[in-house]
């Protein structure tokens, strides 16, 4: 009952967009007070939700933060749209907890920074190519900070890599070659594991897996004839997919040894969601080409929970509430200074 107390007056809150509805409605699942940061002329859309308590409408991203940092005895809960909107500068000026590990921000904004934690981690990755001349395979090309796969392009040689990298240069969409990651395409399917380390109970959960809906590359698929258009990947939405159950102890291995090398070279670690982004290839190998080290909007799929968060579970737990159990298992144990940063 005390801890329940304790639960009401302290607040979740979530900037609106991304997946702020599943955290939002796991936190009042778990009775918190709720609070969304929301543009203003969003505000009646996240209105239809009751389990929405407090509102902080905004006009601009620097009144985004003075919400945010306005709020007493609460905990943010960062997705991927915080830094997008906010930017890395303002985020570093929150001054209330953050759930997870805010010092992944910096590494996760950083490609090559991502990339070199995978490796080190002894995860099987793509090659990346530093040099367009060393480029000897069929590639795809990432633009830095490029928002669901927006302006990626595929090469199946040097001169279409150069074709394809002076348009953007052309296009203003890059300065130089350097920005670009040039990795490996990797022919196989997507899966994107979704996991949640919990440093209270010490143990790495599957939370679900999912496969991104992107346009061009899954639309070109619907047509008869192959087609000389290159495909694209935007994100438009989302897939649920289970494994096969015997692709599972590698993709928890591949886990666990990103938790310990993320403990070591970014303390305190991770906490909480993260994703492993892979491709499946037909020798079954799990290739990790990004990883994600807070909630993915995949995660939306299992409002209700998933195949996987059930074996955990014996109720309905999808990730928004997972953080909050997480948060309340915490504080029940007076730690929450080990959930947040
Ligand atoms: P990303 O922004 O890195 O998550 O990539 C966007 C999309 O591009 C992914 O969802 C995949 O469909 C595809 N993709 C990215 N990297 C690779 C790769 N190395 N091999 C195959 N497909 C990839």
């Amino acid at each position: 009952m005390h801890f329940l107390f304790l639960r009401i007056a302290m607040i979740i809150a979530a900037i609106g967009s991304h997946s702020s509805l599943q955290i939002l409605k796991g936190a009042k699942r778990e009775n918190f007070t709720t609070a969304i940061i929301v543009e203003r002329n969003r505000e009646s859309f996240y209105r239809r939700f009751s389990f929405i308590d407090k509102f902080l409408p905004y006009g601009n991203y620097d009144e985004a933060l003075n919400h945010v940092n306005s709020l007493k005895d609460a905990v943010l809960v960062p997705h991927g749209s915080l830094i997008e909107y906010l930017g890395m500068e303002r985020t570093k000026k929150i001054s209330i907890p953050i759930f997870g590990n805010r010092n992944l921000f910096e590494w996760e904004s950083n490609q090559k920074k991502k990339m070199s934690l995978l490796e080190k981690s002894g995860i099987k990755v793509p090659q990346s190519f530093e040099s367009v001349e060393d480029v000897d395979r069929l590639v795809i090309v990432k633009l830095p900070g490029a928002k669901g796969g927006k302006g990626y392009f595929l090469a199946r040689n040097k001169s279409e890599l150069k074709e394809g990298i002076s348009k953007l240069l052309e296009k203003k969409a890059i300065k130089s070659v350097d920005e670009v990651i040039i990795q490996e395409y990797v022919i196989g399917i997507p899966m994107y594991f979704q996991f949640f380390y919990s440093p209270i109970l010490h143990r790495v959960e599957l939370t679900g897996i999912d496969i991104r809906y992107e346009t061009n590359v899954d639309g070109l698929r619907r047509l008869p004839w192959s087609m000389d258009i290159s495909p694209t990947f935007v994100v438009a939405g989302n897939i649920p997919v289970v494994a096969r159950e015997s692709l599972l102890p590698k993709a928890y291995d591949y886990a666990d040894k990103l938790v310990n090398t993320t403990k070591e070279l970014v303390p305190p670690g991770m906490i909480g969601p993260f994703s492993l982004e892979s491709v499946v290839t037909d020798d079954l190998e799990i290739v990790v080409f990004e990883f994600s080290g807070r909630i993915v909007a995949g995660t939306n799929l299992y409002i209700n929970g998933s195949p996987y968060s059930w074996l955990y579970w014996d109720e309905p737990m999808c990730v928004g509430r997972r953080i909050a159990r997480e948060i309340n298992m915490a504080m029940e144990r007076n730690r929450l200074s080990e959930v947040t940063t």
